[in-house]
């Protein structure tokens, strides 16, 4: 993996060459995975993208400025479909 195949705002240094490889490692290991959204509990604004439903993570939402903790086993996407399922 090179500089240029990382998107991030090209004023700051590149990442070191160590953080490369850890990078190309990150995106291996998300080969054939399905990524999916994670949303604001708050106003549903997508504050990051997961691979994985285990561990929990420090989320902080630019729109509303919620920051808290985050299961991502209990945040799942809620499509339309299973937010207005009756049970
Ligand atoms: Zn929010």
């Amino acid at each position: 993996m090179t500089v240029d195949e990382i998107e991030y705002d090209h004023r700051f240094d590149p990442p070191t060459e160590e953080n490369l490889r850890k990078l190309e490692l990150s995106r291996e290991e998300t080969a054939g995975l399905i990524c999916r959204d994670i949303k604001c509990p708050i106003c549903g604004y997508r504050i990051m993208r997961a691979y994985t439903t285990e561990g929990c993570v420090v989320a902080k939402c630019q729109r509303c400025k919620f920051n808290g903790i985050i299961s991502l086993r209990w945040f799942r996407r809620q499509t339309p479909s299973f937010r207005n399922r009756r049970y």
